[in-house]
């Protein structure tokens, strides 16, 4: 696919055109960063959270879930620290009226920068063959130095910037670095500006009478405000995990990037209780814990990176984020945070109630610190649904576009294709075949065109197994399973049919790779 505009752009059309993601309300020309997922798209996005939901709640016996409200008690929010400072700092171009957020211009920017460096490391690399030694270039060569050091000193004023909330000096770094506006080109910029990111409502009937409430923008805090319910009635040990999945909403300033900044999106978080002084130690476990998870799935090791941030959190003593090679670029998908004691302790300060633990061992009341793994699941899909999609070229001198979906999390598992629909005998036993393996599988029947199209079509929507039946399927009971990604084919006995796919998309299999 020629280059990552198209490639993207294709994602987005290919995730309409089979069924995935639609535009919300798209009858009225769409509701800005809000999506519908489609009937494949849902039993992908169901399959990413199971697999989730698998490896954190039911591998772990010391992590349970809960599903919290989406509406909470608005003092959370002050409590959170979110009704102060959940915002993010916009700017305007004055010439094209498009709003941006002034952190995400600087780290684009900084992002070009390191893009400039891996491509002469890249260029050297294929110079100098095997001779190359990339250690030795990257400390010595002088444009490579040179750039390093211009993102040193970006990412030194931009956390300076960001810990003083210094608006008008990240202006001023705008505009030292020359950042001009993608779609004017002009340096004409307004003032940097904060804006808060919740969405308010309202609850009760009369207008006198009503609370003011806000939509949950994480999910984390239902299970803070849970803590002590949980640890008390699961009779839970330090140390401990509560896992959740649910919709958060943000009013996100930016959001053009298709599913990966939405106004209302999906988060599937864990927080992990523990004592104090243990954080380091645990910290590095779920870093790589939560990479093997993200590794099973055979998206490519390069694809994934950590960055450890400069600028922590008002509640975190150390951050990572797990970013990816999105189709735009290597971004956030995953952040890991040590969150010391801070939220609880700041419940405990606002609702006047004890969070506290009593530790048999140590004879000790204390309150506990946190580790917290946060993923996105609509961020994981476009992960997914990006890297799957290939165009290929065949033997032929023909191109087929493949969504090479992990089987396990694969919508539809297989097709069932009798070779001629006219003929009632093939269609009665691949009917036949379907209410036997309906019971274990999702699997779906498709009788229309040539054979070969429908494995195309298959192809296309990520099938991992198309199973045809054929008039030699009626004498010996043996049918012709194909493989979509190798396009292998090979007579099997119907009997069989039920193992060859379970060994392929089963969770435990996946998991196992971890
Ligand atoms: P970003 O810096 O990209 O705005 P964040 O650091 O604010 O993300 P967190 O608050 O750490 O994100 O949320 C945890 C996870 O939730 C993120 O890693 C991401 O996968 C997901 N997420 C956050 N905001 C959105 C959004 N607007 N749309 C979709 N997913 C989101």
């Amino acid at each position: 696919m020629a280059n990552n505009d198209d490639k993207f752009k294709k994602v987005i059309s290919h995730a309409k055109e089979y069924g995935y993601v639609f535009q919300s309300s798209e009858v009225y020309d769409g509701l800005s960063a809000v999506y519908d997922y489609a009937q494949n798209g849902v039993e992908l996005k169901k399959n990413i959270r199971d697999y989730w939901w698998k490896a954190m709640v039911q591998m772990n016996d010391n992590i349970v879930g809960i599903d919290a409200a989406i509406f909470m008690h608005p003092t959370t929010w002050k409590a959170s620290g979110h009704v102060d400072a959940f915002n993010d700092p916009l700017i305007d171009n004055k010439d094209s009226k498009k709003r941006y957020r002034a952190d995400v211009l600087v780290e684009d920017f900084r992002e070009k920068i390191l893009q400039k460096i891996n491509k002469d490391v890249a260029k050297a690399k294929k110079r100098f063959g095997d001779a190359f030694d990339e250690n030795e270039f990257r400390s010595t060569n002088g444009n490579v130095l040179r750039r390093q050091k211009q993102i040193d000193d970006i990412t030194e004023r931009l956390t300076e910037v960001q810990e003083e909330s210094d608006l008008a000096a990240f202006k001023q770094l705008i505009l030292d670095l020359g950042i001009v506006c993608p779609v004017s080109g002009s340096k004409n910029w307004t003032d940097v500006k904060q804006f808060n990111l919740m969405f308010g409502t309202k609850l009760g009937a009369s207008a006198e009478s009503a609370m003011d409430l806000y939509l949950r923008p994480e999910t984390a805090q239902g299970i803070f405000v849970n803590f002590l319910n949980v640890q008390k009635t699961g009779r839970m040990k330090i140390p401990f995990g509560i896992a959740q999945t649910g919709k958060a909403f943000r009013n996100e300033i930016v959001a053009r990037q298709f599913i990966f900044r939405m106004r209302e999106f999906e988060q599937m978080e864990m927080q992990f209780f523990i004592k104090p002084g243990s954080q380091g130690e645990w910290f590095k476990h779920w870093k790589e814990a939560r990479l093997k998870w993200h590794l099973s799935l055979g998206l490519g090791e390069d694809n994934y990176r950590f960055h450890d941030h400069e600028k922590l959190a008002h509640y975190a003593d150390a951050a990572t984020d797990i970013e990816f090679r999105f189709p735009f670029g290597f971004k956030e998908l995953e952040g890991i945070h040590s969150r010391t004691d801070f939220d609880l302790k700041q419940h405990e300060a606002y609702s006047g109630k004890k969070l506290q633990y009593f530790d048999h061992e140590d004879n000790a009341n204390y309150t506990p610190y946190v580790l917290e793994t946060s993923i996105g699941l609509d961020r994981m899909f476009l992960a997914v649904f990006s890297n799957a999609l290939q165009e290929e070229e065949l033997e032929n001198n023909t191109t087929r576009t493949v969504l090479k979906l992990p089987a396990v999390l694969a919508p539809t598992k297989a097709a069932i294709l009798p070779l001629v629909r006219k003929d009632e005998a093939l269609v009665k036993l691949s009917k036949q075949i379907i209410e036997d393996l309906k019971w274990d599988f999702s699997v779906t029947y498709d009788e229309k065109d040539a054979v070969g199209r429908r494995y195309r079509r298959q192809d296309a929507n990520g099938t991992p197994f198309c199973i045809t039946v054929d008039g030699e399927s009626l004498e010996d009971n043996t049918v012709t399973i194909r493989h979509r990604d190798t396009m292998e084919q090979q007579r099997v006995k119907i009997d069989d049919l039920k193992a060859i796919i379970k060994k392929e998309v089963d969770v435990k299999e996946w998991l196992m790779r971890m």
